[in-house]
């Protein structure tokens, strides 16, 4: 099929449960080839959001298209051709591997299953596992194996539902090798993580918060924009001075990292106000990059419900 050059270009997209907005009139436009983080805390529409474009759930209200197609009028054509994995994988325990490629290839009906089970099995490197129950395999490989479901039948956009949650570092790791192996083919992807270090590895991204996108584009974008400053302050009694520091003026954020604690707000010239008593020769205080982390707890704060 000829993939459009915007894969994923919806506009207005709207959908409540008993009476509550839960996505409130989103936009979304991702590129061919774009791996396109969605983050925002739990609660905030993601799934929902996924969901809609994937043609498992109609909009109540919006338009536009998925792969070139309707998502309100082709959901059944959308749903054949892309890639959905949620965080609960959707495997089954009791079947081998193979059973499990061959169970998903015999759902989207492709013609040469066999061909298509093997060469899975060799691009994800499951070969030596493909008669192990998926039941008993480490959560790693169940990943592996759910990823290998889901691009089974050669779907031009992934739609990934927090598909690394709970999955130990070295998986996460190859898991977005492989992501971006894809991408480099020309797939695009829409994930959605709590994972920072997931966060960085994306193209560009969107923060929701509670129905609402608050914000979007590149990492050093959505940096920039967020207008925060951040120091690193160290020295003696960091525990009751990151209490304290909390409530002065021009403080927006204080975290422990370490040996140092990390402050942050988005009027520079009241965060130095509120530093410069610890420019005393006890404590060090330093300017450093803000990080994404601390953009996305500002939006979190700032986007939370009153
Ligand atoms: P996220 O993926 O960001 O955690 P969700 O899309 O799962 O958020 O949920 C957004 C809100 O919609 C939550 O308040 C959730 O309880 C509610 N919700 C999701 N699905 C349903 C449903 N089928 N019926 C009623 N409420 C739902």
């Amino acid at each position: 099929m000829d993939v459009p050059e915007l894969v994923i270009d919806v506009r207005g997209i709207t959908k409540s449960f008993g009476g509550k907005v839960v996505v409130n009139g989103l936009d979304m436009q991702v590129r061919r080839g774009e791996i396109y983080g969605f983050l925002g805390p739990n609660g905030s529409g993601k799934t929902t959001f996924i969901r809609m474009l994937c043609g498992l759930l109609r909009p109540d209200a919006g338009e536009g298209t998925c792969l070139g197609l309707d998502v309100l009028t082709e959901a059944a054509r959308i749903k054949e051709q892309v890639g959905y994995m949620s965080q609960r994988f959707s495997l089954y325990e009791d079947l081998t591997v193979l059973e499990n490629l061959d169970f998903t290839a015999r759902m989207y009906g492709l013609a040469d299953r066999r061909a298509a089970v093997e060469r899975i099995v060799e691009r994800m490197g499951l070969g030596r596992y493909g008669k192990h129950l998926a039941g008993k395999l480490s959560g790693g490989w169940k990943q592996r194996l759910a990823l290998a479901s889901c691009i089974l039948h050669e779907p031009r956009l992934l739609l990934l539902d927090e598909p690394t949650a709970g999955v130990d570092p070295g998986a996460r790791r190859d898991f977005w090798d492989q992501v971006h192996v894809l991408a480099g083919e020309g797939v695009t992807a829409l994930i959605s993580t709590h994972y920072m270090d997931e966060a960085e590895r994306c193209h560009r991204l969107a923060y929701i918060a509670y129905g609402d996108l608050l914000a979007r584009g590149g990492m050093e974008d959505l940096i920039r924009d967020s207008g925060l400053t951040t120091y690193t302050v160290s020295g003696p009694g960091l525990h009751e001075l990151a209490r304290e520091l909390g409530g002065r003026p021009g403080v927006d954020q204080v975290a422990a990292f370490g040996l140092s604690l990390h402050v942050s707000g988005r009027d520079q010239a009241a965060l130095e106000t509120a530093l410069a008593s610890l420019r005393d020769g006890a404590h060090t205080v330093e300017a450093v990059p803000t990080s994404l982390e601390e953009v996305f707890i500002d939006l979190m704060r700032r986007g939370r419900p009153q």
